[in-house]
Formats: structure tokens, C-alpha cells, sequence
């Protein structure tokens, strides 16, 4: 970075120690260059002028021109404040300010033309503005070019006491921006790639970010911008993806003549879709390939993930390696361990279950067999990667229901065995393209988009506590048709007594409409014993019990193909795809499913359009799209702990075609020239060295 950008915040004309200490502390302004990223987060129309007789209650911000025309002060000694009257042609309103009233009268004069900007208060069936910002007019046109928006950014309480207010702050950038010279932030993006997608050049960009001209210029700046912040996390990803490709060989799995084979022509119960087939021959030619393989599964509840994970683990066995396959909860581990074993029978393949309640001399058991080679598939919990595991040689790692398991976690399985093992990671939810690419970008995607055949679409319902009668009598008439319920209540960590409370109230009012010994009732929640969840989930399981009343810890991968009926207790406390994986929980077997939302009377807008969607579709895709729209990128699962996701400007929801093109060209960089060692590309090269934390681009690499 040039030094000018690396020059500490404090030495910028205006600042000095003091205000350098508050925007280090309140702003993390450190340097030069991290007051030159701190972008505006809107813009106010300066160019407009309106008039006094323009206010109305709808006024937001306000810029008016005219004279002050004299003072008033009101109050006593404790409370005063200080009100001018302010007149343009067409009326009068005032500016009132709660301090420094004798300096506001001493400093603005009567006779001078002012331009005023604020935000109108009606108050006793009058208008006035508060601290508004005020300026001579012959002063204003020189400080804004007399032209247009003006940035507006983001500041606290504690940097405003010392003017570090939104203006305060575009005084400072204005100095700095003006100091700029193209050495300081050069262009480090290749000629053609500028030119190409016509970006506006950096000096520029980062001078019209701040003090755009027009819109236009602001559009362009923010264009580049976006597309330099979007184009240089690709390249982090792309780069990574490559290195790992290069240092990493992977196994090869040559043979799948036997287990493989023999599952396929006599295990398997039914046809694999078209879209599993491709997603095993793209598995099949990464494990022929000589490389790691670093592969996502994205599919839609009940699209079968759980079989090509078993072929692909099948693969590893065929030659001689071992697989292991982690959930997210001991019951997903249960229930994989449970399916796999039968789904195997004749095969000859050792399968083990280890998570943390298996103890002592089992534990002990498994622990040995595994580190001989005698257990082919583990499955666990993240037990599995715990560092007292051992495998003999681990080849295929599978994790399911990949957002609850870490960035970080997911590294230390790559340290489990001399070689890194493939790693395929399976989604609970389809997520966005434009998430996909950014939290999973160094990883490839394969997608199965297709249901197997015979599936009944889920029919979804609103209702509202009203209809609780309704909704009894319906799950009676299901029970009578050998049916099996599910009632789900949200359980957020910060009042899980309450939630606690909220489950255990409806389950005693669901015992009550479904009295013993007609009705069974399970319950699960996250309070019991791991021992008693899985009494409980067997018990329904078994059919022995019709309806489960439960939390949220059903919410993936569990597996009842008579459960046809899914009813989410205050539904309008799910996020939308936290309510697709629950619906997804029925919905498998041959028999028409029922899903049923059940929120109080009164709902936000929001919430009402989550709901609205479910009622809408089925389909997992345009669910996570308009998960992301609704709820930005920010809140979405997996992206919390992901931490690569830290943008300044651009907007994973609306900014995927800036986000493609960046992808593409970062793809096609590293493709054509990985050690960046071409003369147009130097720039970039040095760019990538002064800033990147990591050693990735380090001369050495
Ligand atoms: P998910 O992708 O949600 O993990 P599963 O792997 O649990 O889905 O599969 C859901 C159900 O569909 C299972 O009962 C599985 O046996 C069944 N299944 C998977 N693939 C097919 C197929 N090609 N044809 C018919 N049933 C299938
Ligand atoms: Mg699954």
C-alpha cells in the first residue's frame, strides 16, 4: 500500500490526536486509506432547493435558501434554547438549537443569504429545524463545487461531540480525497479487464464515491468499487482452490468393481434420478483426477443426497481407503447409522457409529478397529474429528448438513491423514448462487435439482390461533388414517426457559385434545438426555407414537415417511429457510403431506411475506433467493461463521451480475497466469502482496 494510505489518521490536516484517538476508537479509522474505504452509506440531494411552503409531514431532509431574520431565547438558565427565525419568499420556519445559544447568536448574521439543511419537526402545529446544518450560500457552492450529492456516513454519538458528525467526516475525506494522486492508489486491475467491463479508473472511483458529481459518475464509481471488492475475494478463493489443487494430491479411486458395483445391482431399491447419476460421475472424475477433491452438494430436502454419499463412500472403500460421514446431531448420526447399516447389508462393509454418548469399553473398541482399518465407514457427530480419532486411512470425508459445521472445522479435517482426504460437503438448504460462490467459492458445486419421481407436492397452510379447533380436528382425521404429526416450536438460545415453557404449555394442551390411550404423544427437546431424545424419536419412528411434539432439534435429516403432517408453532419466528428444511421433514412417503404455519392474528410485514412465500413454493432455490432478499446476507446461516464475508459495498442480494463477472474474471486470471507473473499483471501482483494478510501471494508461493 502507498505510504500516503498507510500514513496514521492523525496526521490528516483537521485531525490531530484527539479526534485521531475517537475515529481509531468509535470508527476503527486507523489510516489514511481506512478513512478513504469508509464509504458514504447514502447521499442527500443538495441540488435541490425547496421552499418554506414545501413542508409537509412526509418532509424527510430538507434544503432551503433565504435569510435569518432575528433571534429568540426560551427558557430558563437549564433548559434554554435558542430558536432564529429563517424566511424565504414563501414563509417563515424555525431553527432551534438546545446548546451554545450565545455563539450561534454571535455567529449568524442577519443580511447574509444561507443555505439551511435539516430535518423538519412539526411541533404545536409548527415547523422547525432542529440543529440544521447551515452555511453562507457564497461558501456552500465552494465546498460542495457548488454541485449535487453530498456523502452522508455513518458515525456515533461519541464522534459527533467532537464535529465528527456525517459532515465533520466529509470535511476530513474532502481534504484527503483532494491530496490524492493516482500513485497513491493506482490502478491495479489489468488493462482489459478495465477496459472490458468498462470500469471507471480507481482515482477517480474512490474521489466520486465520496463526492459524486451526478449520479451518473456516483453509479460508475460504485460499479468499479464493487466489482474491485467482489473481483479480489474470487481471486483469495480461486487461488486457493488452485494451490490446494497443486499441493494437495488426492487418491485416486480407481476401482469400483466391488462394493460399489454389487450395492448398485443388487442393494439399491430404485432408480437414481438424472441428477444424482451427474453428480456421481462428477464425484467419479474428481476421484480420478490425481487431486483433492473440495466438493459441495447442494440439493433440496428429499432430493437424496444420503445415497450418493453412500456411493461415494462405497468408491473409497472399493479401494482399500476408509470413509467417514459427520452430522450435526447425534440423531442425524443415529439415523444415518440406522439407514446406512441396512441399506449395506451383504456387502460386507464394516459400518460404526461414534458420537459422544458412546463411552468406555465401545468407545475404546471402535476407536481401535478404526485405526486398524477394520471399520470401512464412521459415522458421527464432530466427535469424529476430534484429534484422538485415528483413521487407518481416511479417504472420503462426508459432512452433512455442512452450516453447522465451521470454516474452521472443515480446515481440520484436511489435517486428519498424511494426504488430505476428498471431502464432500452436503447442504440442508440450497443456498443462493451469489452466497454459494462467496462463503463456498473455493470449493466446486454440484447440484441436484430434481426430486425422485412420485414425490406430492407438500400442500401449505396459514392459520392463526382462531383456527386451532380447525387444525385439531384435521389432525385427527389424518391420525384416523394412520397418519403421523409433527408440531414443532421455535427455540431461540437467549429464552430457552421460556420456549421451554411454550412447549411444554402446548404439549399439555395437545394432550388434552388427544387423550391417552387413543393418542400417543412424544416430545423432544434440547433439555433431556441424548439417551431420552432418542427413546422418544424411536418411539415415533416405530409408529408407536402418532404425533411428535418437539423443538427445533427435528429440523434436519431425520427420515419418517409416515409423517405427513408438519405444524410450526409460531411460525412467524422461523426464518424461511429454517421452515423449508422443518417442511422438508414430510412430505417422503407415497401419501399427500400438510404443512401447516400456525402464527398469532397480527403479523409484520415481513413475516407475512416469509409466510406468504412457503404457501407459495416448494422449491428449496427460489426459497434461499428470497431468504437472501429479505433478510440480506448478513443474517443468513453459515455466513456468521464463514468470515469471508466482510463487505463494504457490494450487496450479495443485488449484486449478482457484478458478482459473476468478477468471478469469471478472477476464474480466467488464475487460469491463464496463477503466479501472476505477466508484465499487465504486476500491479495486481503487488497490490495483492502490500495488502493480503496470508502468504497466499507471497513472493515465495
Ligand atoms: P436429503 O437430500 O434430504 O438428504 P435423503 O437422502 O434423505 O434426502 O432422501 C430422501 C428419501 O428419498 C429417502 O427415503 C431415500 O431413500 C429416497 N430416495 C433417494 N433417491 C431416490 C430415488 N432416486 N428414487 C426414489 N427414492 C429415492
Ligand atoms: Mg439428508
Amino acid at each position: 500500500m502507498s505510504t500516503t494510505l498507510q500514513t496514521p489518521i492523525e496526521y490528516l490536516k483537521g485531525v490531530g490526536p484527539q479526534r485521531g484517538e475517537l475515529l481509531r476508537k468509535e470508527l476503527e479509522v486507523q489510516t489514511f486509506g481506512d478513512l478513504l474505504r469508509y464509504y458514504p452509506f447514502r447521499y442527500v440531494d443538495r441540488s435541490i432547493i425547496y421552499k418554506v411552503r414545501d413542508l409537509n409531514p412526509l418532509t424527510q431532509y430538507i434544503q432551503l435558501k433565504g435569510f435569518i431574520t432575528g433571534f429568540r431565547q426560551i427558557g430558563d438558565k437549564r433548559q434554554k434554547r435558542v430558536v432564529a427565525t429563517f424566511k424565504d419568499n414563501t414563509g417563515e420556519v424555525g431553527l432551534v438549537w438546545f446548546q451554545s445559544a450565545d455563539w450561534i447568536m454571535k455567529t449568524l448574521k442577519p443580511g447574509i443569504e444561507y443555505l439551511v439543511f435539516g430535518r423538519p419537526n412539526l411541533f404545536n402545529g409548527e415547523y422547525n429545524i432542529p440543529h440544521p446544518e447551515l452555511e453562507p450560500v457564497s461558501e456552500a457552492v465552494e465546498a460542495t463545487g457548488g454541485k449535487g450529492l453530498q456523502p452522508v456516513y455513518s458515525t456515533s454519538e461519541k464522534a459527533k461531540k467532537k464535529n465528527l458528525d456525517a459532515r465533520g467526516l466529509a470535511k476530513l475525506t474532502r481534504v484527503l480525497v483532494e491530496q490524492l494522486r493516482e500513485r497513491d492508489v493506482p490502478e491495479f486491475l489489468p488493462p482489459d479487464v478495465v477496459q472490458s467491463f468498462k470500469l471507471m479508473p480507481r482515482l477517480d472511483a474512490l474521489t466520486n464515491i465520496h463526492f459524486p458529481k451526478n449520479e451518473t459518475l456516483l453509479n460508475e464509481a460504485t460499479r468499479r468499487l464493487k466489482f474491485e471488492e467482489l473481483f479480489l475475494i474470487q481471486l483469495q478463493l480461486l487461488k486457493m482452490k488452485a494451490n490446494r489443487g497443486e499441493v494437495s494430491k488426492g487418491f485416486l479411486f480407481e476401482k469400483i468393481d466391488n462394493k460399489f458395483d454389487r450395492f448398485y445391482k443388487e442393494n439399491l431399491k430404485f432408480e437414481l434420478t438424472g441428477a444424482q447419476k451427474r453428480v456421481l460421475k462428477e464425484i467419479r472424475k474428481d476421484t480420478l483426477s490425481g487431486k483433492q477433491m473440495n466438493r459441495l452438494l447442494q440439493g433440496d430436502v428429499g432430493s437424496g443426497k444420503t445415497v450418493v454419499a453412500l456411493l461415494t463412500m462405497l468408491m473409497a472403500i472399493d479401494n482399500g481407503f476408509q470413509a467417514c460421514i459427520m452430522a450435526p446431531t447425534e440423531i442425524l448420526a443415529n439415523q444415518h447409522y440406522e439407514s446406512i447399516t441396512e441399506t449395506v447389508r451383504g456387502l460386507g462393509v464394516e459400518v460404526a457409529l461414534l458420537t459422544g454418548s458412546v463411552k468406555g469399553k465401545a468407545r475404546k473398541f471402535i476407536l481401535e478397529n478404526l485405526a486398524e482399518g477394520k471399520i470401512h465407514i464412521a459415522i458421527g457427530t464432530h466427535a469424529l474429528i476430534e484429534d484422538p480419532v485415528i483413521f487407518k486411512n481416511l479417504g472420503m470425508v462426508v459432512i452433512d448438513e455442512q452450516h453447522r459445521f465451521g470454516v474452521a472445522q472443515r480446515a481440520k479435517l484436511w489435517a486428519k491423514n498424511d494426504y488430505p482426504p476428498h471431502i464432500l460437503v452436503m447442504t440442508a438448504t440450497p443456498i443462493p448462487r451469489t452466497l454459494a460462490m462467496t462463503i463456498y467459492g473455493d470449493l466446486d458445486v454440484s447440484i441436484i435439482d430434481e426430486l425422485p419421481p412420485g414425490r406430492k407436492p407438500i400442500r401449505t397452510v396459514h392459520r392463526t390461533d382462531h383456527d386451532r379447533m380447525r387444525v385439531f380436528g384435521f389432525m385427527k382425521e389424518e391420525i384416523a388414517k394412520g397418519r403421523q404429526i409433527y408440531i414443532v416450536y421455535p427455540l431461540i438460545e437467549e429464552s430457552e426457559a421460556l420456549d421451554l415453557k411454550h412447549l411444554m404449555d402446548g404439549y399439555e394442551s395437545i394432550s388434552r385434545a388427544f387423550p391417552k390411550p387413543q393418542y400417543q404423544i412424544s416430545i423432544v427437546h434440547g433439555r433431556m438426555r441424548a439417551a431420552d431424545k432418542d427413546f422418544e424419536m424411536q418411539r415415533f419412528v416405530k409408529n408407536e407414537t402418532q404425533i411428535m411434539v418437539a423443538t427445533t432439534v427435528i429440523e434436519v435429516g431425520v427420515n419418517v415417511p409416515n409423517a405427513s403432517v408438519m405444524i410450526i408453532e409460531n411460525a412467524e419466528r422461523f426464518g424461511l429457510s429454517q421452515l423449508h428444511q422443518l417442511r422438508g421433514r414430510v412430505g417422503r412417503g407415497a401419501e399427500q403431506s400438510f404443512c401447516i404455519l400456525m402464527t398469532g392474528d397480527k403479523l409484520g410485514q415481513d413475516s407475512k411475506q416469509r409466510i406468504s412465500v412457503m404457501c407459495q413454493t416448494n422449491d428449496g432455490f427460489v426459497i434461499a433467493e428470497e431468504d437472501l432478499r429479505l433478510r440480506g446476507p448478513g443474517d443468513l446461516e453459515g455466513t456468521r461463521q464463514s468470515g469471508t464475508i466482510n463487505l463494504r459495498l457490494a450487496d450479495l442480494a443485488l449484486d449478482g451480475n457484478i458478482l459473476e463477472a468478477a468471478r469469471k474474471t478472477a476464474q480466467k486470471l488464475i487460469d491463464e497466469d496463477p503466479g501472476l507473473t505477466q508484465p499487465a499483471h504486476q500491479p495486481l501482483l503487488k497490490f495483492l502482496q502490500e495488502t493480503s494478510r496470508d502468504k497466499t501471494w507471497s513472493k515465495i508461493s
